[in-house]
């Protein structure tokens, strides 16, 4: 912190350090002996007043943008070029928003018609129906059934769809 004042004498801008005010000097210009003001114009130092506000300024245009990031992933509108990789699942996401998130389970006995096992034709009709786009995921399952026409408890196979409906 300077002091920044003028000699009394000869009018000369002066520039002492803070921890200097109250103390006799000689003018540097006209060589009068002058007493340094306690108080003037204070300076933060070589650096001139302007120069504090640009890292603060920069702050907080960086927190200012920080938010739009934040806002990135849940954008309806095609962004810039960092967020191709994301756009994809979010495409996904927001074609399937609005739908409920559904399953429906296939068992293999049921598929079979007249001794003929349509199992794979009723599943891939079923998810052509349901599109790549909104499906979330398939599970295998086995469980146990009572078979009439041989009268015993059989283990079967089937498939749990997981989709967007
Ligand atoms: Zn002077």
């Amino acid at each position: 912190m300077d002091i920044i004042f003028n000699c009394p004498n000869c009018d000369q801008e002066l520039a002492v350090d803070q921890s200097g005010a109250g103390t006799q000097i000689d003018c540097p210009s006209c060589g009068q002996n002058i007493t340094i003001p306690t108080s003037g114009k204070v300076t933060t130092g070589p650096l001139p007043p302007a120069a504090t506000p640009p890292p603060s300024s920069i702050a907080s245009s960086a927190a200012a943008r920080a938010p739009l990031h934040l806002k990135v992933p849940v954008r309806d509108t095609p962004g810039e070029m960092l967020i191709d990789k994301p756009r994809p699942p979010l495409e996904v996401v927001q074609k399937g928003a609005g739908k409920k998130l559904r399953i429906h389970t296939i068992r293999r006995a049921a598929c079979v018609e007249s001794g003929h096992d349509r199992f794979d034709e009723t599943v891939s009709a079923f998810l052509n129906e349901v599109t790549e786009t909104n499906l979330v995921g398939i599970h295998v399952i086995s469980y146990d059934f009572f078979d009439v026409a041989t009268q015993k408890m059989m283990t079967d196979y089937g498939v749990l769809i997981v989709y967007r409906g």
